[in-house]
């Protein structure tokens, strides 16, 4: 059995205010001529936090549309028109939820990468490092900020550039930036890292090092959710760092059904990736009994809204094809359970699992 040799993010700051200090972080990094591009998600524009990003000379700040998860031919429209502007740039900044994250990071390798970003959807596929990029979450969950991938929708298929070339070589973690999030969307991406600890712990790919940082997610997601009542600045500091040790943990180790199944909704209806998993979470009583029975009180305690019947009156087709994207995702399954899953999870019953969200 070979090893994965872990590539891991460069810098890491962390810290309440520590924003204020990417003008310094940066600063080392600029190349004469060659502006910071800044891709901000759009929720910010007009606000406090725009007003704060350190731009000097040409740099430029990109507010990106990220009403829907990020797609290659988006990627590809930022990064030609980076190169047609500037030629090349210095370095591409990302502040926002995973999806802002993800954007940046596929935007800096197309930097450097020929063609389009839907040729280097898979594994290991991108040629060349990008240009130097940072990741600033607004939004604590994903664990974009530390993974080795960034999912893109292309024309064929959902899937990320998964490479050595892709974590972030400079995260800033400050915990202030997600405190103004809307509750539902903080629960909706909070669980996303919930369910990344519960996905590893409980998989067959599970080894000491996920399950370190597995179980301190764990537990921390637990002080935010379960403990308390209400949300005050301990919980984003606690969730931001839940994030990063949930991201750590699936680094060397591997997600489960709920993501397996989300997968599948969000390429035929574009259910976005954290309320999926909340949809489809909710229903796996049979694979996470524990999991599942801890999730619905977190729902009620924080009183959240998880959407039912989304795929009421969807055609056979469209389970079809629902089913089939989710039976690609072949590592996820086999973590959930185990090296002869195709026997236990059948078309029928994914179809059944489907017929219930
Ligand atoms: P998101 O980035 O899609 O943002 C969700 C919504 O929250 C958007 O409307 C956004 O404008 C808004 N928002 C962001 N920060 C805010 C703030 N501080 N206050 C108010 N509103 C704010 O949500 P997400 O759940 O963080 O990310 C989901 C995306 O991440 C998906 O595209 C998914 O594919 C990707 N993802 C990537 C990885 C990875 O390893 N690369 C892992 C998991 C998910
Ligand atoms: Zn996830």
């Amino acid at each position: 059995m070979a090893f994965r040799n872990l590539k891991l993010v460069g810098c890491v700051i962390y810290g309440r205010g520590s924003f204020n200090q990417l003008d310094e972080i940066i600063a080392p990094h600029r190349k004469a001529g060659a502006p910071m591009i800044f891709l901000v998600d759009h929720f910010f524009e007009g606000k406090a936090l725009a007003s704060r990003i350190p731009i000097s000379g040409n740099d430029k700040i990109i507010f990106v549309d990220v009403t829907y998860e990020p797609k290659t031919t988006y990627v590809d429209d930022l990064a030609r028109e980076l190169k047609e502007t500037f030629g090349i740039v210095s370095g591409i900044i990302g502040i926002g939820g995973g999806s802002a994250m993800d954007l940046a990071k596929a935007v800096s390798l197309m930097m450097t990468n020929h063609g389009s970003s839907a040729d280097y959807q898979g594994w290991d596929l991108v040629k060349s490092p990008g240009v130097y990029k940072v990741g600033i979450p607004t939004l604590s969950g994903t664990g974009a900020e530390v993974s080795r991938t960034t999912v893109l929708t292309g024309p064929a298929k959902k899937l990320g550039m998964n490479s050595d070339f892709t974590p972030f070589d400079q995260i800033v973690l400050d915990p202030e930036l997600t405190a103004d999030a809307p509750a539902n969307q903080r629960f909706y991406t909070g669980m996303d890292c919930y369910i990344h600890c519960i996905e590893s712990l409980t998989g067959t790919y599970l080894n000491e090092f996920s399950k370190s940082y597995g179980e301190k997610a764990l537990q921390l997601c637990r002080e935010v959710y379960v403990n308390k009542s209400g949300w005050d600045a301990d919980s984003d500091e606690k969730l931001m760092m839940a994030s990063y040790a949930g991201g750590m943990s699936i680094a060397y180790s591997q997600v489960g059904v709920a993501h397996a199944v989300s997968y599948g909704l969000s390429y035929l209806l574009g259910t976005k990736h954290g309320v999926g998993n909340c949809i489809v979470f909710d229903k796996l009583q049979d694979y996470y009994p524990e999991g599942v029975k801890e999730f619905k009180i977190m729902v009620e305690k924080n009183n959240i809204d998880i959407p039912q019947h989304i795929c009421a009156g969807l055609s056979d087709d469209d389970f079809n094809k629902m089913i089939d994207v989710s039976l690609g995702m072949k590592p996820l399954w086999e973590n959930a359970l185990g090296k002869d899953w195709e026997k236990i999870m059948t078309r029928e019953k994914l179809r059944k699992l489907y017929e219930q969200l």
